[in-house]
């Protein structure tokens, strides 16, 4: 997806964020450097690690993967959802990139805690889609703005960006912190039935650009 029209200054929104620590990050994926960060005058939930490969750049066009959080699937390997399975598509990707982030934000459930989330997944085991269950707990479908990120990517003085992502919502938020989309790269897991009503529910209800 190619974006067009540049943000005039005045509208473009600069989040103010802080650079909590920083250091060498070697992974199976690559070499990379680690930070973390907060969203200056934030909550304490309001953090992000980042992993950054290469040397940022302003001349430069970085990949990059905002994630959210989700223990159930990054650490446990969940079929409920496709969360792990894409952080590892970004993770080789960026790792095989010259220039990359990876930003991964405290954002368990779209926003809503882990305990609520387990409740959400109690609900679905009742018949309840992903997005009714947040709004019967009581939460709006998806509680994420993307600041943070955005705020990250101003940091480096990132101009545009090649987007790993299928979310529309991430987009905008990026292009109204005057961070233009220079292409959208598409993050697709393999497709598994435990989590085929979650994926349809995503993109029927959310938007999500999948095929
Ligand atoms: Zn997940």
């Amino acid at each position: 997806m190619k974006s067009s029209k540049p943000h005039s200054l005045s509208t473009i929104q600069l989040i103010p964020v802080e650079k909590v620590a920083e250091a060498d990050f070697p992974s199976r994926y690559g070499q990379f450097r680690i930070c973390g960060f907060r969203l200056a005058n934030g909550s304490a939930q309001d953090t992000a690690v980042v992993l950054i490969k290469g040397e940022p750049d302003p001349d430069k066009v970085p990949l990059v993967r905002i994630h959210s959080q989700c223990l159930t699937g990054d650490v446990f390997a969940s079929l409920r959802c496709d969360c792990r399975e894409q952080l590892e598509i970004a993770l080789e990707q960026v790792g095989m990139s010259e220039y990359g982030f990876i930003i991964y934000e405290d954002k368990e459930g779209r926003g809503i805690g882990l305990m609520s989330k387990l409740k959400a997944y109690e609900l679905q085991d009742e018949g309840v889609d992903t997005v009714e269950a947040n709004v019967r707990l009581g939460y709006d479908a998806d509680l994420r703005d993307y600041a943070l990120p955005a705020g990250i990517l101003q940091y480096y003085k990132v101009r545009a960006v090649r987007l790993l992502s299928n979310n529309p919502d991430k987009l905008r938020a990026l292009e109204t912190c005057g961070i233009k989309i220079e292409e959208r790269v598409p993050i697709q897991a393999v497709p598994e039935q435990a989590r085929a009503r979650y994926l349809s529910t995503k993109k029927e209800k959310l938007g999500h650009l999948l095929q």
